[in-house]
């Protein structure tokens, strides 16, 4: 039995060797075979140095070293096309996602009842008010309007079996949201909560406009909702303009025709192009998305590996 540790890493040199010696530590503990891929997602600071001494020095470490910054999303994709274990597991190289949790996932996972152990935040402490309200309401919104069941507060620690990893690798759309994907495969998932930890070193990749624009693409990913405002705005203005017509008609007949109304003319005007151009600017974001996923263009370029059996673009 072997188990894959997918870690991504941008800018982590001073995570990188904290979490190796911690996870090899618990990893050992646990008795069972296991591989650790560290994917190097175009990090300007000492991570692939730091990654190829580990990789000398401990043949339990595969690195996967990107041509460039790719993305989380990216990184976690070539881990998964890249895992040989018959459990794969995500976790992020900052400590936020604890090793210590692996072995009693892995238990549930033995158990035979569960095909993933995912992991969400118990609570949100530490993060400001404002943060916290816009996540609650995204997850209340994304679950009402797609059919992949978003859990709130979950992270991308899990712990899966091979099965779930290869249905994630079918998954070959360019436009990736990890957490709406792992959603819409199904198989029966085990939530495990626990408190949320400070990360050991760096700093955060994301502040709240790269989190607003995440919350949009996963909406625009999952659910053909927004599509559906431009119809019904439609339907509501034509329903609308009926009544008006009756009225207008009707003044015109009983009162003769005052000239006057230009202010509302204008009003009018104003109102009904500012919904033009808002439905199509929902419209261009599906076009845009459409137009991506259509040139096809790899999730990865790998350009350097301690090992020779890769994948090196998908
Ligand atoms: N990460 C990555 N590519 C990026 C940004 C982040 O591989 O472009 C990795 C990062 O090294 C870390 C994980 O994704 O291991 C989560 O990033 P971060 O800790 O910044 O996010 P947070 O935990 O604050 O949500
Ligand atoms: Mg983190």
């Amino acid at each position: 039995m072997k188990l894959s540790l997918i870690i991504p890493c941008y800018n982590e040199e001073e995570s990188v060797p904290i979490f190796h010696k911690e996870a090899a530590k618990v990893l050992q503990g646990m008795g069972c075979g296991y591989e650790m891929l560290f994917i190097n997602d175009g990090s300007k600071d000492q991570t692939l140095p730091i990654l190829r001494s580990l990789a000398a020095q401990d043949p339990h470490v595969t690195y996967l070293s990107f041509s460039r910054n790719f993305g989380k999303e990216a990184a976690m994709y070539a881990g998964f096309c890249n895992a040989k274990g018959d459990y794969v597991a995500v976790m992020d190289a900052d400590m936020q996602d604890p090793p210590s949790l692996l072995p009693e996932m892995l238990e549930i996972l033995e158990s035979g009842e569960y095909d993933s152990v995912a992991t969400r935040r118990a609570t949100r402490t530490g993060e400001p008010p404002i943060r916290s309200w816009f996540a609650k309401k995204f997850y209340q919104l994304i679950n009402k309007i797609s059919n992949a069941d978003i859990v709130d507060g979950s992270r991308d620690f899990r712990l899966m079996r091979r099965e779930m990893a290869d249905a994630i690798v079918s998954m070959g759309e360019y436009n990736r949201f990890s957490k709406g994907i792992f959603g819409w495969i199904g198989f029966r998932t085990y939530w495990l909560s626990y408190e949320n930890v400070e990360r050991v070193a760096g700093e955060t990749k994301w502040n709240f406009w790269k989190l607003f624009k995440y919350a949009v693409d996963g909406i625009i990913n999952f659910s053909q909702a927004p599509l559906s405002i431009a119809s019904w705005f439609g339907i509501f203005m034509t329903f609308f303009s009926f009544l008006m017509l009756i009225f207008i008609v009707a003044r015109k007949v009983m009162f003769g025709d005052p000239v006057d109304g230009w202010a509302s003319t204008i009003c009018i005007m104003i109102f009904i192009g500012g919904i033009q151009l808002f439905c199509l600017g929902i419209m261009g974001q599906y076009i845009a998305k459409t137009y991506m996923e259509s040139k096809h263009r790899p999730h990865f370029i790998i350009s350097e590996s301690n090992k020779q059996d890769i994948k090196k673009v998908k």
